[in-house]
């Protein structure tokens, strides 16, 4: 039987992450992975996903250019074309992957793990001894019950439909959900998302929240406060009957209601490992489990299912296991964007989340139209909002509704890890002229509700 220092069950950020990390201290490190090196940010989530964005896009950019003295006359979107070039570019990343791998001393085994005892894993009938486990094996697609369950799409074949969708009904109301809404509303669905809340994306900022769906009615239909009762299969289409009656009818039917800590099969039973109420792996502040051998990072235990937490706390535990103990992982300040049209991206304390800690603050925003549109004549709107602490001046909070959201949050994230305050903002100059400078040019706060 062989052995390794480190044998770590799923090749997706986390995985790939802790692994090579660990071989670089000199562990001896072993990885598996089932389905696809890379795991879902570069097969089936966060790149593919932003491929599409970008291809959806170039329909507004087509209209857009007219009023800038462009005549693009012949508009025909190839479906097979996007979804062949994407073929092509994860293939070549799943390569990339699986040679980093090999170049830091990794064995890939590429099968499925199934945990037999706290140091022993099964990798394809071959069995392993480690000393340490780690668990990274991601999310999966939920769906919940309904009649006609079976019939509908999720995350994971969206990208690889056989047929271009003409009529696509999405379920959800989480940032994925919203996502798809806006990329197939751009390729040329008609789209309608079906959201069981009075507006989606919850954990967002409630103004930006308001704006976005503003701009998304512009762009494809959105139902709220419905819920799906069930679908039915037509001979040419799917029926979506909702719970107040309402039918609609669609060539697919995406469910995008949320993801599941991917723990099926794993062999869990056969070690002490909990598992939280969401299904999530139980995890100390080292993200050690409760069988002391064995560690989880990433989806898997679900503090936050973004690409680079994951890669964070896999650095964490190669760090914490075989080199720097000192480093620690931090979720303050964690940016995230959403590619919808126009973009949203979020830093730091929502409006909402400052009132409920108590803190005395004041809001500056500003709601405009883009240069870009005074030209191209599009009905667009850009806000963005700074949460500002009054005791401390401390900038608490940094929301952005409009295009390049996530580029231009970037770095004023980067600013706010500094303990950026309002009066370092405002000795900002700006970058004239662009979107981004009105973050450096909010002088008047909004009189307080
Ligand atoms: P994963 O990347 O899911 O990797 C887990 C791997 O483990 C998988 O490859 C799986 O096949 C493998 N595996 C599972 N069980 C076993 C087993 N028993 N044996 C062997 N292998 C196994 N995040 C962002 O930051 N930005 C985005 O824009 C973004 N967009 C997204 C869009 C979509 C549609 C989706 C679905 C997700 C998106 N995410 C995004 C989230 C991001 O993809 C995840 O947070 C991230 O991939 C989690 O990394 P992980 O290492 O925990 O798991």
């Amino acid at each position: 039987m062989s052995e390794v220092d480190f044998f770590v069950i799923g090749a997706g950020s986390g995985g790939v992450r802790a692994a090579r990390m660990a071989a670089g201290y000199g562990a001896k490190v072993a990885i598996a992975e089932d389905l696809y090196a890379g795991g879902t940010c570069v097969n089936v989530g966060c790149i593919p996903k932003k491929l599409y964005s970008i291809a959806a896009h170039f329909h507004s950019d087509f209209e857009d250019s007219r009023g800038f003295g462009w005549d693009v006359s012949e508009q025909n979107f190839d479906w097979d074309r996007l979804k062949n070039n994407k073929v092509r570019e994860i293939l070549r990343l799943n390569t990339i992957y699986e040679n980093l791998l090999a170049q830091s001393g990794v064995q890939f085994y590429k099968h499925r793990a199934v945990i037999k005892d706290a140091h022993t894993v099964d990798v394809g009938g071959e069995l392993i001894k480690a000393k340490h486990i780690l668990v990274a094996t991601g999310g999966w697609p939920y769906v919940p019950e309904f009649p006609g369950k079976e019939l509908v799409t999720t995350s994971n074949e969206i990208f690889d439909l056989p047929q271009f969708p003409k009529r696509l009904v999405i379920v959800g109301a989480g940032y994925i959900a919203v996502e798809f809404a806006s990329i197939f509303a751009g390729l040329g669905s008609q789209t309608t998302l079906v959201c069981r809340r009075d507006m989606p994306l919850k954990e967002f900022d409630d103004d930006i929240r308001k704006h976005f769906c503003k701009e998304a009615a512009k762009h494809f239909t959105m139902l709220t406060n419905a819920n799906v009762a069930s679908v039915h299969k037509n001979p040419a289409s799917l029926l979506v009957t909702l719970e107040n009656g309402t039918t609609l009818e669609a060539d697919v039917v995406l469910y995008a209601t949320g993801r599941k800590p991917n723990t099926d099969g794993l062999g869990l039973e056969n070690v002490a490992v909990e598992l939280a109420e969401s299904g999530g792996i139980v995890v100390d502040q080292n993200f050690q489990t409760h069988e002391p051998s064995i560690f989880a990072v990433g989806d898997v235990v679900g503090r936050l299912a973004l690409t680079p937490v994951a890669l964070a706390e896999g650095m964490f535990v190669a760090n914490h296991l075989f080199g720097d103990k000192t480093r620690q992982m931090s979720y303050q300040n964690i940016p995230t964007a959403v590619f919808t049209h126009p973009n949203i991206a979020t830093v730091g304390l929502t409006e909402k989340q400052a009132l409920e800690r108590g803190l005395g603050f004041s809001i500056y925003e500003s709601n405009f139209r883009l240069l870009k549109h005074t030209l191209s004549g599009r009905d667009e709107r850009t806000y963005m909002k700074v949460v500002v602490e009054t005791a401390s001046d401390r900038v608490l909070g940094m929301h952005m509704l409009g295009t390049d959201a996530g580029e231009i949050l970037q770095g004023f994230a980067a600013a706010m890890q500094c303990g950026l305050t309002k009066a370092l903002l405002d000795s900002t100059l700006g970058i004239h002229p662009t979107a981004a400078e009105e973050f450096v040019t909010m002088r008047t706060p909004r009189p307080s509700k």
